[in-house]
């Protein structure tokens, strides 16, 4: 066969592992389907600078800014809480230029890359990484279970003037069902609108509601994807062959916020290391970070769940419980793990 590992997606979940497997001394061919990686862009390229800095061993992050963000103005029902870090604590990044970079990087690192290559089910190792996106053809070929959940998102790039340095967020169970509609600046003029609402809620009721609450007259087709909101039960088989699933692929995604890209890559990474041992990789990174996923799944189902009546008065509880500056000083976003001991903390202040 000639390689050790066969990554199918180049995507950023596909190049770590990649990196991740190369660094671990195995040889490794990547399949993308594309003529290049990075395109068509399903992403708002809004990420962490934690998540960023901890990716940055993989990726020259610093290179595809193009905005600073410093805190998010968040939307509950008729509640605002405005949260401030007072320093850029994430970015929105070209997610083409940096998918780019990831693959090439994998290719200076030793990797063949082949393009325009869509794999179905004929590999070229013993051990495959699937990292091929949210409808992963090759989990649902080889039998893995479904992923459950999926959000549904339309997203614009439109014309307004809002401040450049704060992500907007627009949390309503009755406009926006399942997840939350954004606003996420590239300057002081131009940015991006996006809805994601739990499927089969209509997204385009959401867009449209949301483009009326901005006064946004004109604006372009809005395009469509999918995030999954729940993981896959079982991410990784042994036998025969080694199947490991990554990112988007195994549902590695915060559902809280559905972003996929710093925990996706967390995870590849670990795909990269034990990638001849499925069951280190299943129990390696759900022992680091299940209970993460799970926070975020909880955040999500509560959103989706509760009137709006409920999340207004959460909104409230939130910020008379010293929530908002709680959040502010936390750096570490895509984990709530690591946010719980302050918030036990106050939670004492307040008995
Ligand atoms: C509207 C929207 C906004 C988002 N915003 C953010 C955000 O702001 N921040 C964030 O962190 N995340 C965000 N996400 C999520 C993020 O885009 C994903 O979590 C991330 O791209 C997952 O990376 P991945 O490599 O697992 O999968 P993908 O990026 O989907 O890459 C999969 C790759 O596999 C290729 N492929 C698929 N099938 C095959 C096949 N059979 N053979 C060969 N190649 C194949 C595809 O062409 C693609 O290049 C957003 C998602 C959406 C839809």
């Amino acid at each position: 066969m000639g390689f050790d590992v066969h990554v199918v997606g180049g995507g950023p979940s596909g190049s770590i592992s990649a990196i991740s497997a190369l660094r671990n001394n195995f040889n490794v061919v990547v399949s993308e389907e594309h003529e290049r990686s990075g395109f068509p862009v399903r992403c708002s390229g809004l990420i962490s600078k934690n998540g960023l800095d901890y990716l940055s061993k993989y990726v020259d992050y610093k290179k595809h800014i193009i905005n600073f963000l410093r805190g998010a103005i968040v939307y509950v029902g008729k509640e605002q809480l405005i949260f401030d870090a007072k320093e850029t604590n994430a970015y929105v990044v070209d997610r083409a230029s940096f998918d780019q970079e990831l693959m090439w990087n994998a290719e200076i690192e030793g990797a063949k890359l082949e393009f325009s290559k869509r794999i179905t089910n004929k590999f070229q190792a013993r051990n495959i990484i699937a990292a091929d996106g949210p409808l992963s053809t090759i989990a649902s070929n080889l039998g893995f279970p479904s992923i459950k959940k999926y959000a549904v998102t339309l997203q614009a790039f439109v014309k307004r003037n809002a401040r450049k340095d704060f992500v907007e967020v627009f949390i309503s169970s009755k406009n926006y069902p399942g997840l939350f509609g954004w606003y996420i600046p590239h300057n002081e003029e131009y940015g991006e609108v996006g809805v994601g609402t739990l499927l089969p809620n209509n997204p385009s009721l959401a867009f449209r509601h949301l483009m009326k609450r901005l006064k946004i007259v004109n604006y372009p087709t809005p395009t469509g994807a999918l995030i999954p909101l729940r993981l896959r039960k079982k991410t990784a088989v042994n036998g025969k062959r080694n199947v490991l699933l990554v990112g988007d692929a195994a549902g590695q995604v915060k559902s809280s916020t559905g972003g996929g890209v710093v925990m996706g890559g967390r995870c590849a990474e670990i795909a990269g290391r034990f990638a001849d041992n499925p069951e280190m990789y299943e129990r390696e990174w759900k022992g680091k970070y299940m209970a993460d996923f799970l926070m975020h799944k909880s955040i999500q189902s509560f959103i989706s769940l509760n009137p709006d009546v409920v999340l207004e008065k959460t909104a409230i509880l939130f910020r008379k419980l010293g929530g908002i500056s709680l959040l502010e000083g936390a750096r570490e976003m895509d984990m709530p793990t690591r946010i719980l001991p302050s918030l036990l903390t106050a939670k004492r202040m307040f008995k």
